[in-house]
């Protein structure tokens, strides 16, 4: 049987005006602030005056750690959205935006698959409402005012080998990953090194998901360390007085943006943070809008459960007093059959024992989940070359670990499909066992708190942190940063830092390479391995192939 394509099944959507989706969620017409017919930004006095309305539920998508063979946690995420409907919830979907870059360089978007998309979604995986443009430009500002300081006599007494704010732009481009500014002369300034990252590693964007409203934007903002004095201490967007216009930038981009599902449901899409150096979620201003409007909220944390669920819970709900009442950890046959090393090529042959030797990767994230006090389900999102008995050796695992795997169709049926994940979500989330609980306090000190991600998530053995991390760490606990969790960049492909280990290592150490401040965003991050934060191309971009069609519509992209 033939699939038509992503953008096929997106360009055929009945799309109802976005003022039709606002009323399903008793949205006024004048709250919203349309873009073109199937796109409106919430405005925030309304968002404001949600506040003392009781909260939905909040249900939490996140998967197995990622392989080639690909997971689909945003296709579950809508696909669960529109069965929650499907059984007469109102339910909302919280995802985060596309980054421009990417989707020139490997073909696909993020906007789900098959009958389980939000739309329009050529739109949302381009310029959308324009967030990114406004976040790149927010953070840009901050950059230039910093070179000002310094060409206009420096009274901060800025170390200009020390500023350790970059520069953003939304393409892959890694060109400019290293460059050097302010050449020319004398009327250019005192060069530096310095270097561009991609907007969605922006601090500007984490602190624009995490903010609760603008002025805890703009308080954030101006936390943010830019660099440091030659007496190195720190000097931040406050001291440079760049938090207000930053803030002005970003107004409208801090209002939620409305679309639907291809089953006319409502989705917010709104902001998009890496899933590495940053915490990967979709803004908390969404999803707490979301909960006041919705008996029930999807969303979903970027990579696997390790990075994206620990994220999630760590970051994300800890600051925003966020209670997930479930999680449903998206796993494929075809992932397992590659966790238990059968290589991609081999995918479409049955091999149960393959299945079977793959499915500990899955357990560990089912305990690891569970000890967040909150309860799983297991979604099998179900590829058309799975065979019964794969199928049945997945949920005979799940079973044997205390939890139940329900096959789902979404991807093939929309929201047919995927009925009874939607029952099981419900009876869990109304079962009331949830007592979310992050996994360690703000009081615990900054190594220990890595070293308890590392042991109790990674289930590694030792965390090894050279002294110049170690005094680091100590000396922001001295400067007051102590209280903040932690944020972990490392490869999504494995429980350890090597991206080639599958399944459910133990024994293994976790090397922290480098350790950064974000203080307006609220983390400390932990690099252990090699991280990207300006992406390049392939040797053949899907640049080559994007084109517009002769009715105008844009070909290759998906
Ligand atoms: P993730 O959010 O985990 O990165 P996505 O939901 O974006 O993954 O899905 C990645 C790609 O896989 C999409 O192009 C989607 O159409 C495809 N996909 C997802 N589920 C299925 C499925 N059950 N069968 C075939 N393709 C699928
Ligand atoms: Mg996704």
């Amino acid at each position: 049987m033939a699939f038509a394509s992503d953008i096929e099944i997106a360009r055929a959507a009945r799309k109802l005006p976005i003022q039709a989706i606002g009323a399903k969620l008793g949205i006024p017409e004048a709250a919203l602030l349309p873009y073109g017919h199937d796109k409106a930004k919430v405005g925030q006095p309304f968002i404001a005056g949600l506040k003392d309305r009781p909260d939905g539920k909040l249900i939490l998508v996140t998967a197995i750690n990622p392989t080639p063979a690909g997971e689909g946690k945003t296709t579950t995420t809508v696909g669960l959205g529109d069965g929650l409907n499907r059984i007469g919830k109102r339910a909302v979907v919280c995802i985060r935006e596309a980054s421009l870059g990417p989707n020139f360089g490997m073909k696909g978007g993020a906007a789900g698959g098959g009958m389980a998309q939000v739309v329009p979604m050529e739109e949302m995986n381009l310029h959308f409402t324009g967030d990114f443009h406004a976040i790149t430009s927010a953070h840009n500002l901050l950059a230039a005012m910093i070179d000002n300081h310094i060409y206009w006599g420096n009274t901060l007494d800025i170390d200009a080998r020390r500023v350790v704010w970059r520069r953003v732009m939304d393409m892959n481009d890694r060109a400019l990953r290293d460059v050097v500014v302010n050449l020319g002369g004398v009327a250019n300034g005192f060069p530096r090194q310095t270097g561009f990252d991609i907007t969605v590693a922006s601090e500007v964007m984490a602190i624009l998901c995490l903010a609760r409203d603008l002025d805890d934007l703009q308080e954030r903002l101006g936390n943010i360390v830019v660099a440091y004095t030659r007496a190195k201490t720190p000097v931040t967007a406050r001291d440079i007085k760049a938090d207000g216009a930053m803030t002005v930038l970003l107004k409208d981009a801090m209002q939620p943006n409305l679309v639907q599902t291809l089953e006319n449901n409502p989705a917010f899409v709104h902001g998009g943070p890496f899933a590495n150096i940053a915490h990967g979620c979709n803004s908390v201003i969404a999803t707490t809008t979301a909960l006041k409007l919705g008996e029930y909220v999807v969303t979903e944390a970027g990579f696997g459960a390790d990075l994206g669920a620990e994220k999630f819970f760590d970051i994300k709900c800890r600051k925003a007093g966020l209670r997930p009442a479930a999680a449903v950890i998206v796993a494929t046959v075809r992932a397992m059959k590659m966790n238990g090393g059968v290589a991609k090529a081999d995918l479409g042959t049955e091999n149960v024992a393959a299945v079977q030797a793959g499915c500990p990767n899955l357990g560990r994230h089912i305990t690891n989940v569970k000890g967040f006090g909150v309860p799983v389900v297991v979604a099998i999102n179900h590829f058309t070359t799975d065979t019964e008995a794969e199928i049945q050796a997945v949920k005979d695992y799940v079973a044997a670990q205390g939890a139940e795997a329900v096959l789902c169709k979404h991807w093939a049926q929309g929201s047919a499909g995927i009925e009874d994940l939607a029952r099981k979500v419900v009876a869990l989330a109304e079962s009331g066992v949830a007592d979310f609980a992050p996994l360690y306090p703000d009081a615990m000190p900054l190594l220990a708190k890595i070293e308890t991600i590392a042991k109790r998530i990674y289930h590694a053995e030792a965390v090894v942190a050279d002294k110049a991390v170690v005094d680091q760490l100590k000396a922001w606990e001295a400067a007051g940063h102590g209280h903040l969790p932690v944020c972990i960049a490392k490869t999504q492909y494995s429980f350890t830092t090597d991206p080639t280990v599958r399944g459910a290592p133990t024994g293994h150490s976790i090397p922290v390479r480098e350790v950064r401040l974000s203080a307006g965003a609220g983390f400390v991050v932990a690099i252990c391995g090699e991280i990207m934060t300006m992406p390049g191309l392939p040797r053949v971009p899907s640049a080559e192939v994007i084109r517009l069609n002769a009715d105008g519509d844009v070909e290759g992209l998906f």
